[in-house]
């Protein structure tokens, strides 16, 4: 017998998934307060420093967190 594919992609979203996915964690921890930042929240900032030899880093901050 052949195997049947239930595998389909993901096209439609709904709102329920959609909430439920920024409420995920993205991964991250924030530079400054050092917790998860929620996928929602996540604000990647990309930074020179001068330590490294001037090579931009990633830096991961909460929204409310980074200031200008
Ligand atoms: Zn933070």
């Amino acid at each position: 017998m052949a195997g049947v594919k239930t595998t389909k992609a993901n096209k439609n979203q709904t709102a329920q998934e959609r909430a439920a996915a920024t409420e995920a964690l993205s991964g991250k921890k924030c530079f400054k307060c050092g917790k998860d930042i929620k996928l929602k929240e996540l604000l990647n900032v990309q930074q020179v420093g001068l330590g490294n030899g001037g090579r931009r880093t990633l830096v991961s901050y909460h929204r409310a967190c980074y200031t200008i």
